[in-house]
């Protein structure tokens, strides 16, 4: 991160997005502000978090302020950085609002000139560590279970609400800190909108059920979707979930450290052509996945992004046939060495309840 100041001659960088905290210095709580500069490292909070604070955030400067965190950094900044005539100080852009960087250029004197970042430490989250892989594995494993536990629920005439409320209540009794998201469950014609969140709607006697989940473990967050169908399936209906099957394992097959995200996309997106279904298919195959459910890298059509090991994205592409039904099928994996490890033990095979 030092080597980001210099290489941006930065005097200072305000850190204010709390994934991007916690990545850098441990602190979980919900609020709080990291100042880094090429000489030290200070970590700022309120009255709320002394005690979690000291505990978590360890071999850096930690200051409790009775002002807003961001407020005791830019005093820090203004007492403690030495005096140069300019001084460039560095925000998150995407995170900071314009009334917090307003208040922050009226604190700072004119010698400070603020410098907006985009994705500084996003980028380093991007690439994963060992040990934050082993609890992504685990949070994925969860998933895959609550999946199998759920099967044994979902009938016709149960909700898609009192699906998702299952699913969740056993997450949360497994150990989950949370859902990484609201929970998808979308029966039948439902199935089409990619987004949908779970309503009133009852499983039909015969339909698919898209279920899109994940929970947080440690603070990472797992991701997955299945399709089930209910009662009989069509030749039409097994076709299309066919050939989505068949796309998510033509993406998946083309990840490898050096590869495009564009050409894992593609790699779907051809699979799909084929089968007349490309049309159908409206969002991008994937994204990264870690401390937040959407980070980097964004996998789609269009992106330069390069994959190297220790990267965790999601493979799904869907097909989404309004008024029918729709299918999708999202996996997690780890770009290794040679190519990919997928991380959700699942079966894609088409399960018939
Ligand atoms: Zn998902
Ligand atoms: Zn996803």
């Amino acid at each position: 991160m030092l080597e980001e100041l210099t290489s941006r001659k930065l005097d200072a960088l305000i850190i204010t997005h709390l994934p991007n905290v916690r990545y850098l210095c441990g602190f979980t709580g919900s609020s709080g502000v990291l100042l880094l500069t090429p000489t030290k490292s200070v970590f700022f909070t309120d009255g709320r978090y002394t005690t979690q604070a000291r505990a978590e955030v360890t071999g850096l400067t930690v200051v409790i302020s009775r002002k807003s965190a961001l407020a005791a950094a830019a005093e820090w900044v203004l007492v403690r950085i030495p005096r140069k005539s300019k001084m460039a100080v560095g925000i998150e852009s995407e995170h900071l609002t314009i009334a917090s960087r307003d208040s922050l250029a009226r604190q700072l004197s004119s010698r400070f000139r603020l410098r907006g970042t985009v994705t500084l430490v996003e980028r380093l989250r991007m690439i994963k560590e060992a040990d934050e892989i082993a609890i992504i594995r685990r949070a994925v494993l969860l998933g895959a279970n609550l999946f199998e536990h759920i099967l044994k629920k979902i009938q016709p005439g149960i909700s898609e609400m009192e699906i998702a409320a299952e699913l969740e209540y056993a997450a949360r009794r497994a150990g989950a800190q949370e859902m990484s998201f609201s929970t998808i469950v979308a029966a039948g014609p439902r199935s089409a909108l990619p987004h949908a969140r779970a309503s009133a709607q009852r499983v039909p006697r015969r339909a698919f059920v898209l279920l899109d989940f994940g929970v947080i473990l440690q603070g990472y967050c797992s991701d997955m979707t299945r399709t089930v169908c209910v009662g009989h399936v069509s030749r039409a209906a097994r076709d299309v979930y066919e050939a989505v099957r068949e796309a998510q394992q033509a993406a998946v097959d083309a990840v490898r450290p050096g590869a495009s995200v564009a050409e894992v996309d593609g790699a779907a997106r051809k699979v799909l052509r084929r089968a007349k279904l490309a049309r159908y298919f409206r969002h991008s195959i994937g994204h990264g996945v870690g401390l937040e459910i959407h980070e980097l890298p964004r996998v789609a059509a269009g992106q330069q992004e390069q994959l190297h090991p220790g990267t965790v994205i999601t493979i799904e592409p869907g097909v989404y046939i309004a008024g029918h039904g729709g299918v999708r099928i999202e996996d997690m994996v780890v770009v290794n060495g040679n190519g990919c490890e997928v991380l959700t033990p699942s079966s894609k095979e088409l399960i018939v309840l």
